[in-house]
């Protein structure tokens, strides 16, 4: 399968090579299609899929025809960072048509905002408050949305912001192509896809399973020996770069800074940082600036970076969905990836849950040469699989054998911590 397959748009072909994709995901195999006929499509299926281009390039390919310089497409997400990230997928794809498109969310100024609707721009990408407060002022005018989107639609909800999509919906026209995203479908969701999409066809992609690129190792710990096995795992890991999550977003600045004090080139991302400052750790982990991310759930949503090695939660997530988030950033589109969870007696009953999900239990570890201080794991978490706790010497398992190998590998090491 190739995107020649499409037939679109020669700018937008010559767009998606030189984004480097060469063979549709799975996700645009069957969206794609059904989408450039302008049918409604309700898409089950979480971030790392490629469901961004799933849903943009037949945008693109109906833009490339009829009137420019009006707002013709709207996508809605819920935080600023996926429609930063959204954004800049567009201007990748949008290739040399001239088809331009706003970022549209709170904590910066409006007035660029606004100059971008002035100057007239087809694609508007927007977090709903923001998007709310400017069609309040009349700054924006969404009378000839031909298209409009809802991504990662359950953190919509989850986030509280239903009542704000229904808002802007009703002031949408009525003829229009619906594209929905989510990676779960909670009833509330489920109704608002009843009350909004017309004939929509279900495209569904591993439903909440993970990617199977990702393998998933549990460490049980006791909660006073956490950090030190932290900074142990990370001392004998071979990897490119690790997001690391944390219940809270008090525990994500702390284990930041203890890090840094480590040595550790490390930076935090919470929901308490200024849009500017979550973007320079954003982008500086991207650069590779900075070797670890230290994230709450919801900053860390939408994070694109390809080489995340690891994802490890320092903290177990509160629910089974968040386990599934914050595991999609790592095994992305064909890389193999693996997840690392932290987890102390209390979390047993939220594993148990994941397991199900996952409908295996995730392989027990313990690390060769940690000072558990008397900590019985298997007391709390039973054996695992059949085989029972395993001992790497290196934790990594197969890729990071495979890695070790092959040229360039890098293991994180205490290091002294660039000048900003
Ligand atoms: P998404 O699920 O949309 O967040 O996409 C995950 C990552 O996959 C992004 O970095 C995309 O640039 C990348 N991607 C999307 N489609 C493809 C493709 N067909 N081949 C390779 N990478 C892709």
């Amino acid at each position: 399968m190739t995107f020649s397959q499409f037939n679109m748009d020669s700018r937008l072909a010559e767009a998606v090579a030189q984004a480097g994709y060469s063979t549709p995901t799975p996700i645009q195999d069957k969206t794609i299609p059904i989408a450039l006929e302008g049918t409604d499509v309700l898409g089950l299926a979480q971030t790392g899929t490629g469901k961004t281009a799933a849903f943009l390039l037949p945008i693109l390919q109906r833009l490339t025809d009829g009137p420019r310089r009006r707002t013709r497409a709207l996508i809605l997400a819920p935080t600023r960072e996926l429609a930063e990230q959204i954004h800049e997928e567009t201007i990748k794809l949008s290739g040399r048509t001239g088809i331009r498109s706003a970022a549209v969310y709170g904590g910066v100024s409006k007035r660029n905002q606004i100059a971008a609707f002035r100057k007239g721009t087809e694609i508007i990408i927007a977090c709903p408050g923001r998007l709310l407060d400017h069609l309040g002022e009349r700054a924006i005018d969404l009378s000839r949305v031909e298209v409009l989107v809802l991504d990662e639609a359950d953190r919509m909800f989850d986030m509280g912001f239903l009542p704000d999509v229904r808002r802007i919906i009703a002031g949408l026209p009525r003829q229009r192509q619906n594209l929905f995203f989510s990676a779960t479908m909670p009833d509330k969701i489920r109704d608002l896809a009843d009350h909004t999409l017309h004939n929509a066809a279900s495209v569904q992609i591993g439903l909440i399973a993970p990617a199977e690129t990702v393998s998933h190792a549990l460490y049980p710990v006791s909660t006073d020996r956490k950090k030190e096995l932290l900074y142990s795992l990370l001392n004998s890991t071979e990897s490119d770069r690790a997001l690391i999550f944390t219940r809270t977003k008090h525990r994500a600045r702390s284990l930041a800074v203890s890090l840094e004090k480590k040595g550790y080139r490390v930076a935090a991302l919470q929901g308490n940082m200024s849009q500017n400052a979550r973007q320079r750790s954003i982008s500086g982990f991207r650069s590779g600036r900075y070797d670890l991310l230290v994230a709450t759930d919801i900053a860390s949503r939408g994070i694109d970076v390809i080489q995340i090695s690891h994802v490890i939660n320092f903290d177990v997530p509160d629910t089974v969905d968040a386990y599934i988030h914050r595991i999609g950033r790592t095994g992305r589109v064909g890389k193999a990836g693996q997840a690392y969870t932290l987890a102390v007696g209390d979390d047993a009953s939220m594993v148990r849950e994941i397991e199900k999900v996952l409908a295996s239990p995730i392989e027990r570890r313990r690390l060769e040469g940690f000072d558990y201080a008397g900590f019985n794991p298997e007391a709390q978490f039973g054996r695992g699989d059949r085989r029972g706790y395993q001992t790497p010497r290196r934790p990594g398992g197969s890729d990071s054998r495979r890695r070790r190998s092959s040229p360039g590998p890098k293991r994180y090491r205490s290091r002294p911590v660039r000048p900003n």
